[in-house]
């Protein structure tokens, strides 16, 4: 069967609109020439938009998330910095380790998977830490092995209501352009994302936020650097341009998205998420299966965890999705690997494109003898999108 094309219900990378993969559609060009910047300065401003930030700065590093992540840490901290930070999914999980591995002193709350930043826990260890050892603080936004988002503003609240001066870092690398992100009225100093997942592009950009704090951290930090120092990009940046080779390109699709994030409007698209995240939430109620995000509070509106009942193996929902319906989902990663399956929906996604992703996996969870009634959760599903639809405002209220 290889009519239509294959549904693409992971985490990222996300579908890449029509739109986009036009835009990407170009003769190479000069990346010296005089009007480069004519191209690359409006992302910059783009960006500070999508980031909600007026005084931070924008970096477009070629590179994907993890790159950003190393450019945020090797620009700011000093060998053996002591800072805080919390594992409770894979990607939490890996920051930790990145983290070790470049030579950091780190204190990790280990929690429970399902849950999030531990807040409390946070402002009562900072509280603590009388003489300002902690030089860093990182909560990763949504954690997209589990499908939880975080509360970035509390991290925040913790850290002034301790009178803390450490950096907050933000991995944002499945929440910006998705989920509400505001660089400056929280307080993040280093924000980092990536093309694949919100921003509707191929991989290739690892982008960073960085507010002035942060920025004059990184004119004193020691810890060694080369291919991401941020002061060989300021410089070249000023003019629009790039100290190697840049991702031309993946420019001009940053271009095209941008644009199309603007049409719809920010706060449209993180309401559209947000719409789509709840009825593939209902959905999966109607089934009688479970989420991994422990509460409501943890919701992600990009990516839900679905737990597969007791010796269910997820792999092969997933498999069979794949094969027999043409449809990608996201595995369980790590400790979640044969428990659970995601559905990303976030990007170039509407109403009937979730419907088809709990269509397909109704059908491979039948396939796999879990006992869920045909029809039942996009039946769930679609009467919530109507109604959505007919009263959005209202909807959204009520979903509050
Ligand atoms: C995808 C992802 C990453 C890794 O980003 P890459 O672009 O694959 O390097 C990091 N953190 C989170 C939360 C992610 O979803």
């Amino acid at each position: 069967m290889k009519t239509g094309h294959t549904h693409l219900f992971i985490p990222g990378p996300t579908n890449v609109p029509e739109r986009v993969r036009r835009a990407m559609n170009r003769p190479m060009e000069d990346m010296r020439a005089p009007d480069f910047g004519d191209l690359t300065l409006p992302l910059f401003a783009g960006l500070k938009k999508v980031l909600k930030t007026e005084t931070g700065t924008v970096f477009l590093f070629p590179g994907s998330g993890t790159g950003a992540w190393e450019a945020a840490i090797t620009n700011t901290l000093n060998p053996g910095d002591k800072v805080l930070m919390s594992r409770f999914g894979q990607f939490s999980h890996l920051w930790v380790e990145m983290a070790e591995r470049l030579g950091l002193d780190v204190v990790c709350i280990d929690v429970e998977w399902g849950a999030g930043v531990p807040v409390k826990e946070y402002e009562r260890i900072l509280g603590a830490d009388k003489k300002g050892e902690i030089k860093a603080v990182f909560a990763t936004h949504n954690e997209t092995a589990t499908g939880v988002t975080s509360d970035v503003a509390g991290v925040r609240t913790a850290l002034d209501a301790c009178f803390h001066d450490a950096l907050l870092f933000v991995d944002g690398v499945s929440s910006v352009a998705s989920i509400d992100f505001r660089m400056d009225d929280w307080g993040v100093d280093l924000i980092v994302t990536g093309s694949q997942k919100g921003l509707m592009l191929p991989a290739g950009l690892g982008i960073l936020g960085v507010s002035e704090k942060a920025m004059a951290a990184s004119k004193k930090a020691t810890m060694r650097r080369a291919y991401f120092e941020f002061a060989d990009m300021v410089k070249m940046n000023a003019d629009g341009y790039f100290p190697y080779t840049p991702p031309t390109q993946l420019f001009y699709g940053l271009r095209e998205s941008l644009d199309m994030l603007f049409e719809e409007g920010l706060e449209n698209v993180f309401a559209r998420h947000h719409r789509l995240a709840e009825g593939v939430r209902r959905g999966v109620a109607a089934w009688g299966l479970k989420i991994c995000a422990q509460s409501p509070c943890f919701h992600s509106d990009t990516v839900t965890a679905i737990l597969t009942p007791e010796g269910v193996d997820a792999r092969k929902i997933i498999s069979d999705g794949y094969t027999k319906y043409r449809t990608s989902f996201g595995t369980g990663l790590a400790k979640l690997a044969g428990k659970a399956f995601r559905i990303g929906h976030l990007g170039d996604l509407n109403e009937v494109s979730c419907l088809a992703a709990l269509g397909s996996a109704e059908m491979a969870l039948r396939d796999n003898g879990v006992d869920v009634a045909p029809g039942s959760g996009v039946g769930a599903a679609l009467e919530y999108y109507r109604e959505a639809l007919a009263a959005p405002q209202q909807m959204m209220l009520a979903a509050e």
